[in-house]
């Protein structure tokens, strides 16, 4: 075994004070030496050092504006003053004590029954979204005494082992395989396979999201989910609905459910319950289904531990981001300013042939690439070659970014489509901006894009780079 000789460890001054150049090598030789040349390829390898609200400042000071909002983590927008405020107020308290019963976890889990539709009422809480979903899989099989799942294609549930079982993209389960068994794809938004899936499957569960965000912001058909409803109740199988992205008013509502008139069995959330500074997720469901699932007596709970779930720190944070979401009507504010924003980027869309579809609802907004053999063509040959058609809209993100000041990237699931989520509290003057930008970038390069688009042959150097 060799021997580390080397022990000098840095320290988190060290960490503040270190350029763009030193965070570029440390990331490569200590994480992810591809992700590293990829970022600083493509000119998101800035170092930002200050952030607040929608906004983030790099060491030159120069500001930009986060419209990738955390994948949703941060609907109340960067260190809100009031998640801080609510960290200082416990921060002698212990942060979590095995041998006590957590009161904040507790106070929270009672807001939480409070704001969600209709018999939600018992939570368990962890500390990361694909936790969350681990643990509605289990609550499922123990509550039904079931084994299988139902999953849609392209969705996206997370990349532990249960919750990427049933995470419907090949790329990210297949060198992982063999995954939990009796994981049964269909296609989101057909009840008929639904259906199909429920009768020739015992299942514990369906497990979808109201809006498939990962997928590229695919919405459900009219009345999807009404019937998803019935199909699972007819069934006895729990439908599971994951609002990890689409929760705390991202879609104008506070869950997405609530404006397609259903409730869940089990509503699993986490990114903006944490008011997008600590980790915190669980999930909600009734009464009746913990009861039977884990009983009333100790034993059982036993099962149900998670060193760092519900702390004190995490839960007063997710105590005080709900109080703020709801005290100021983030979700209103979600459906005005996403009408707004969307019908601006359609106008764009009619304006530019690069631009396939813009969709979305409320501030989950997902801008679709025209795929185009020609315009990979052009860049497959050109100085960036190595580069797959994955990266075109983080290629155009990275303009956006080192040109007009607007951070962007594309769905995990989808690489094509452009996510544009920033925090609710972001202003008009701020969307704005962003159609302004998206406006001057496809101007600049209308050319480029239509000689792409039509002929699939130019080959002329990366216009990407300044
Ligand atoms: N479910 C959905 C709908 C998500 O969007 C995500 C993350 O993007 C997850 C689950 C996984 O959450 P986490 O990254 O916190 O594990």
């Amino acid at each position: 075994m060799g021997e580390k000789t080397d022990i000098k460890l840095l320290t988190v001054d060290d960490a503040l004070k270190m350029n763009r150049k030193e965070i570029l090598e440390t990331y490569k030789n200590y994480i992810h030496q591809g992700r590293a040349t990829l970022s600083a390829l493509i000119g998101i390898d800035t170092n930002f050092v200050k952030a607040e609200g929608c906004k983030v400042w790099d060491e030159d000071g120069k500001e930009y504006l986060d419209f990738v909002g955390g994948y949703g983590s941060l609907n109340l927008g960067h260190n809100h003053p009031a998640v801080i405020e609510a960290l200082h107020k416990v921060e002698s308290a212990p942060v979590m004590l095995q041998s006590a019963l957590a009161k904040f976890a507790a106070v929270l889990a009672h807001n939480l029954a409070r704001i969600t539709p209709g018999d939600l009422q018992t939570c368990w809480f962890c500390s990361t979204g694909t936790e969350a979903v681990e643990g509605a899989l289990k609550l499922a099989r123990m509550y039904t005494g079931k084994k299988n799942f139902i999953y849609c294609l392209n969705g996206f549930h997370g990349k532990t082992m249960g919750s990427l079982s049933v995470t419907g993209k090949k790329k990210y389960q297949e060198p992982f395989e063999p995954l939990v068994p009796g994981c049964i794809p269909i296609p989101f938004g057909d009840t008929a396979a639904l259906e199909k899936a429920l009768r020739e499957n015992d299942a514990a569960a369906f497990i979808v999201e109201p809006i498939q965000g990962e997928a590229g912001v695919i919405m459900p058909p009219e009345g999807y989910f009404k019937e998803v409803r019935r199909l699972c109740s007819n069934y006895n199988t729990l439908f599971i609905l994951d609002e990890i992205q689409t929760g705390f008013g991202r879609t104008g509502t506070l869950f997405a459910c609530e404006q397609e008139g259903v409730e869940p069995d089990v509503l699993i959330m986490a990114k903006s319950l944490g008011g997008g500074i600590v980790p915190i997720g669980g999930y909600i469901t009734t009464s009746p289904i913990m009861k039977k699932a884990y009983g009333s007596s100790i034993d059982k709970t036993t099962m149900l531990t998670s060193t760092f779930g519900g702390n004190s720190h995490c839960a007063a944070a997710a105590i005080a981001a709900v109080e703020t979401i709801v005290g100021e009507n983030l979700a209103r504010q979600a459906a005005e300013k996403g009408t707004y924003f969307l019908n601006k980027l359609k106008g764009l869309q009619e304006k530019f042939g690069i631009i396939k579809e813009v969709r979305g609802r409320g501030l989950l907004i997902g801008m679709e690439l025209a795929e185009s053999g020609g315009l990979l063509d052009f860049l497959s040959a050109g100085s960036v070659k190595k580069l797959s058609s994955e990266f075109l809209s983080s290629m155009i993100g990275g303009e956006m970014q080192t040109n007009y000041g607007i951070l962007t990237l594309f769905t995990l699931n989808n690489p094509n489509v452009l996510r544009l989520e920033p925090p609710l509290t972001v202003s008009y003057e701020q969307l704005d901006y962003c159609v302004d930008a998206f406006d001057k970038l496809f101007s600049r390069h209308k050319n480029f894009f239509k000689i792409a688009l039509q002929s699939g042959k130019g080959v002329v150097s990366s216009i990407f780079r300044k």
